[in-house]
Order: structure tokens, then sequence, then C-alpha cells
């Protein structure tokens, strides 16, 4: 399975090292609850930070602060070395270029498969309706639902429905992709169906943030892994220093428990 065409993976490579994502001490309250303390974090053309850390620590917060689905009180966010814009046309222009999957599965309920992933490809980027389309069984193809283009969501299982989510992200050509918690709401015989198709992205060189339990996929796809609790990035390293040299007392409390 290849899903990024050459071009893409080509593009996705180039200039490896300069930073696509920068949070420099990000503040963020939600009225007396200090949701993010001092965040700072660069992640890498091609690199791929994994995100963990208990119930209520931040981690969605941060990761809406990134397309700015939430403001942040302070500090500064940048996507490929530009601040984010605050509103208007190039809010929207910096949010196709920052793709994100949630957990729940948010295909728009009244519209085909197909029509999902050609919408904003339209509207926003005003890509001509052919081309569109083509781009889009393209990237159904490479997910392994093309066969489901002409159906509704709601026919579709879970692991098919997230998918589509993914390719409509990818539909934008997105420079980042954000992943907060894509597999939670899955049965467990869908989460790997979904998986797959992250490590196989994260493998073509996209840029990627995510949150996510499934520590195998950690270990598999990770560069680096953060862990976050109450607001605050605890720890970072590579997969084996988190996995096997929690430093902290919340990082080896929290490993035991999901290990
Ligand atoms: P995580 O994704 O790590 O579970 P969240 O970022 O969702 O954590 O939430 C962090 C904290 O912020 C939690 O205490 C949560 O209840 C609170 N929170 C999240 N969104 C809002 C909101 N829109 N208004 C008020 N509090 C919120
Ligand atoms: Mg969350």
């Amino acid at each position: 399975m290849t899903i990024l065409n050459e071009t893409q993976q080509d593009a996705a490579r180039e200039d490896d090292g300069k930073y696509l994502v920068e949070l420099e001490h990000v503040e963020k309250h939600y009225g007396n609850l200090h949701v993010l303390r001092d965040i700072n974090l660069k992640v890498k053309k091609g690199e791929v930070l994994v995100i963990v850390g208990p119930s209520g620590s931040g981690k969605s917060t941060m990761c809406r602060t990134i397309n700015r689905l939430e403001t942040i009180d302070s500090g500064v966010i940048r996507i490929d070395g530009q601040p984010l814009p605050q509103e208007g046309k190039a809010l929207a222009q910096l949010r196709a270029e920052v793709g994100m999957v949630f957990q729940s599965f948010n295909l728009f309920a009244n519209k085909t498969i197909l029509e999902n992933v050609t919408l904003a490809p339209i509207k926003v980027r005003h890509m001509d309706k052919t081309q569109a389309e083509r781009e889009a069984m393209d990237l159904l193809a490479r997910v392994g639902v093309d066969s489901q283009a002409n159906k509704m969501p709601s026919q579709l299982s879970g692991g098919q429905q997230q998918r589509v989510a993914i390719a409509r992200a990818l539909a934008m050509h997105p420079k980042v992709m954000l992943f907060d918690e894509p597999t939670s709401a899955l049965d467990p015989e869908m989460v790997n169906e979904v998986l797959d198709v992250m490590v196989e992205l994260a493998h073509e060189g996209m840029t990627m943030l995510c949150v996510t339990h499934e520590m195998g996929f950690a270990r598999k796809a990770a560069d680096k892994i953060i862990f976050m609790a109450d607001g605050q990035i605890l720890e970072r390293g590579t997969p084996d220093e988190f996995f096997e040299h929690p430093q902290t007392a919340r990082a080896q409390e929290f490993l035991s428990k999901i290990l």
C-alpha cells in the first residue's frame, strides 16, 4: 500500500530538518483552569511526534490550538515558519495546510463518501470538480475504501469512516497531519486498519502529530514521544527512552497502567 504519490512523497522529504510546527511558551486557560503551561515544541518536516498522557492533560487542547480551533492566551505558534493568522482568508489557508482527524468520525452525514473528500478541495482550493474527483478516488483507493465511494457515511464501518476521514484530510495536500485519538472510538477489530494507514503515511514522510494510547503504534512509527500531564510537557524522547527509561514518577505510573 502507498498513500502519497511519488511527487507528494518527494515533497514530504524535501527540506528535512526545517521546522513545520513550532510552539513557543504557549499558555492557555479555560477560566481558572490552566490547561496549557509553557508549552515548547518543535516538529521537523517528516517527523512523527506521538503525544501521550492521562486524560485531561491538555493533549486535545494543544492539537486544537495548532489549527486554531482554540485560541491561546500567550506564546507563539508557527506553521512552516508563519505565525498563526488570527482570522479571515489567511486562517482558512492555514487550516487547509493542517489536516486533522478526530476521535469521532465527523464525516458529513448527508454527503456521499466521494463528496466528503471532494468538498473542501473544490470549495477552498477551487479545484476543478473532475480533478478533485480523480484525486479523491485515488486517495480512497490508497486507503482501501474506493469501492464505497458512492455510499453514505452511515453505511460504512467505523474503521472505514476513519480511513475516509484521513483521505479527506489528505485531499487538501496538508503539510502536517494532526490525529487526536483516531482509533479510540473504534471497535477493537478495526483499530489496526486505521493504524496501518497511519504507519504507512509516517513511512512515506508525512509530518504527523498523533495523540494516541496505541503504544504499539508509538513504538513502530514515532520519531519522538512527548508525555503530557496537567498541561505541561513532562518528558520528551525517543520511543526507547520513553518506554524503557521514563524519568518522572507521573510517566512511570502512566506506563504501568497502560502497558
Ligand atoms: P486531553 O485531550 O489530554 O484528555 P483536553 O485538552 O481535552 O485533555 O482537556 C484538558 C482540560 O481542559 C480538561 O480538564 C478539560 O476538562 C478542560 N477543557 C477542555 N475543553 C474545554 C472547554 N472548551 N472549556 C472548558 N474546559 C475545557
Ligand atoms: Mg483528548
